[in-house]
């Protein structure tokens, strides 16, 4: 059975006795609403050397602007919590809004410059200060571990990793693999949101994205080339692009207009009502 962990005095407890144990301990931050996606972390975790796994479930209201979906965002606690005992996931972390964040709230974290003025941070200009600020938050609780991170949130982890170093905060960050339904949408919460003809439009978004590595790995070097190439497909699926670019994998800045290193390409979209996000990094081989 999994302890389910509803207090943050609780949990600080139960990560220092897990420690005095010399237990190494594996944190998955999520919003819950769990699918394979989240799954693959709790694996990664225990790769990484983790010997107890920790899962935190708690939609956080601080990253969801004002006309974003908080209110609808899914939430299935009882089956999260059956999927996390199927994982033999030692306790699951799922604390009421207001006990991580009460209305007296006042305290962010925020890594500012380059990193947060580009790609989601432009068109969700709060969103990333209300996730260092939880994750923060989960990270004094949870103490000295490794926390893995999806790179389908790609500037997430690169902005969490950020954090963590410049707050010299002792967290091991894990930037793990992006997990494809089979015919390769990459998988999200928010894709329970998609009828049934909105998920057929929105696997034009990862298609556009392999398109355009086959191009490069063809030798197509030229930034504007590759984005066409990518725009061309998205655009048959999707009814608003925020952003397809191409980025430096570690600083995220826009690319130079011939590529010499690898790149990531990353997008955007809105399909119907629903936004995806995607991205795939260009690399010569496989
Ligand atoms: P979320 O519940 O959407 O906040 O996601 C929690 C964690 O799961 C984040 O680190 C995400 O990047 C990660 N994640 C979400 N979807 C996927 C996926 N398809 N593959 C790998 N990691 C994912």
């Amino acid at each position: 059975m999994s302890r389910v962990i509803r207090a943050p005095e609780e949990l600080r407890d139960f990560c220092d006795v897990l420690r005095v144990r010399q237990e190494r301990i594996g944190l998955v931050p999520t919003m819950g609403a769990l699918h394979e996606g989240h799954l693959s972390l709790i694996d990664q975790a225990r790769e990484h050397g983790a010997t107890k796994v920790l899962v935190t479930i708690f939609v956080n209201p601080l990253q969801f602007g004002p006309s974003e979906d908080y209110t609808r965002y899914p939430r299935s606690l009882e089956q999260d919590i059956a999927l996390c005992e199927s994982k033999r996931v030692d306790a699951i972390f799922a604390p009421e809004t207001d006990a991580l964040i009460p209305s007296s709230h006042a305290t962010f974290v925020e890594v500012t410059g380059a990193l947060t003025s580009v790609l989601e941070a432009v068109h969700r200009p709060t969103h990333f200060r209300g996730v260092t600020t939880i994750v923060a938050k989960l990270f004094s609780l949870v103490g000295p571990c490794t926390a893995l991170f999806g790179r389908k949130d790609y500037q997430q982890w690169k902005i969490i990793e950020t954090m963590t170093r410049e707050l010299q905060l002792p967290v091991t960050i894990v930037g793990c693999p992006i997990v494809r339904e089979p015919d390769g949408l990459a998988l999200s919460s928010r894709n329970r949101y998609l009828s049934a003809e909105a998920r057929k439009r929105a696997l034009r978004l990862p298609q556009g994205l392999l398109r355009a590595q086959r191009a490069y790995q063809e030798g197509q070097r030229v930034r504007k080339e590759l984005l066409r190439i990518a725009c061309a497909e998205i655009e048959q699926g999707a009814d608003a692009i925020d952003y397809v670019e191409l980025v430096d994998p570690n600083t995220l800045q826009t690319s130079p207009d011939k590529l010499v290193e690898a790149a990531l390409l990353c997008a955007a979209v809105r399909v119907d009502t629903t936004r995806l996000i995607d991205n795939l990094l260009l690399t010569s081989a496989g």
